[in-house]
């Protein structure tokens, strides 16, 4: 028991000690689930305001023998902390690749790009570029058809590094999207500065964009500067038929969200394809 009185130090807190062995459990059993094949992509249709499939974002999920799937919410961060990201994220990128690479004899889904989230640590890791190219290599995926999907959080340092990094990527095509645009530290003198080809609208704007008057404004600032910058948009989480006609109107040209589709397995795509979605 606690006997946390005056100038007591109470060095033995039961919970934290809970949620240190419970992290420490999880980080065991991510490394297993690597080795085991309990990670899987889910694929979101992007489309544009006629509904059409321009391309997914593929989004990882962990089925867990016991506890069944556990969201990235939980596990990405945990990864982060623990250096797993590295190669959780170069699974990520082979299996998109991957699939792009199967897509490639499809008619209907061979225009298809896939966008590939990339943590701030696996982008800083001294040989990220190297492996990117690496699994471009060895899938024979069309390096124009792979996206980047970047963080703000990202560019709290060392810029120059991260400019020159992105720059030889986009040489060889790749293209680089700035997710969860207006969430986080953002200079915009970095941003004119960045080899970026798109910024994502976040969804906690997309949201409330027909009740809240700031949230409208921030999403009609966010599609003019990318549009200023020369940078095509996406609006994430777009749920309602409400919600697309004021960013459509706004001159919005790319949609995410459950409107269209949920994250769907990679088989349930083509089935997707063929006709408009929303
Ligand atoms: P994110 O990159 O912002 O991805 C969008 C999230 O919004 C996804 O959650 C998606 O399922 C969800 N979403 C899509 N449409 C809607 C909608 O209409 N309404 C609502 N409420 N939600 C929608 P998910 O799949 O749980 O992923 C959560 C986050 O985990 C992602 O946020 C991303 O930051 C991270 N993540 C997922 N996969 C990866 C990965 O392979 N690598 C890394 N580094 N991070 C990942
Ligand atoms: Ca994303
Ligand atoms: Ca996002
Ligand atoms: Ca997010």
């Amino acid at each position: 028991a606690k006997a946390a009185g005056r100038n007591t130090l109470c060095f033995f807190d039961p919970g934290m000690q809970e949620a240190v062995s419970a992290r420490s459990a999880m980080e065991a059993d991510m490394r297993q689930a690597l080795q085991h094949g309990q990670f899987r992509l889910l694929y979101q249709p992007v489309v544009n305001g006629q509904g059409r499939m321009l391309g997914v974002e593929a989004l990882v999920r962990w089925n867990h023998p016991q506890r069944g799937n556990i969201s990235p919410a939980e596990f990405i961060p945990l990864a982060e902390k623990t250096g797993l990201i590295l190669p959780l994220g170069r699974w990520v990128l082979q299996t998109a690749c991957r699939q792009l690479v199967s897509w490639a004899s499809d008619p209907l889904m061979a225009h298809l790009t896939v966008a590939v989230n990339v943590s701030a640590r696996e982008f800083r890791d001294p040989g990220f570029v190297e492996a990117v190219l690496a699994v471009l290599e060895a899938t024979g995926a069309r390096p124009t058809q792979l996206k980047l999907e970047l963080t703000e959080s990202l560019l709290l340092n060392d810029v120059e590094d991260i400019i020159a990094k992105m720059t030889r990527l986009q040489m060889r095509g790749v293209g680089f999207s700035l997710d969860d645009f207006g969430t986080g530290y953002s200079s915009l003198s970095y941003l004119k500065r960045l080899p970026l080809d798109q910024l994502k609208i976040d969804q906690s704007f997309v949201r409330d964009v027909l009740t809240d008057p700031n949230d409208a404004t921030i999403a009609r600032t966010i599609i003019a500067l990318a549009s200023s910058l020369g940078l095509s948009v996406v609006a994430e989480g777009v749920e309602t038929v409400g919600q697309r006609a004021f960013l459509l109107r706004n001159g919005c040209e790319a949609f995410q969200g459950y409107l269209f589709s949920r994250p769907v397995a990679a088989v349930a795509l083509p089935g997707l394809v063929a006709s408009p979605l929303g």
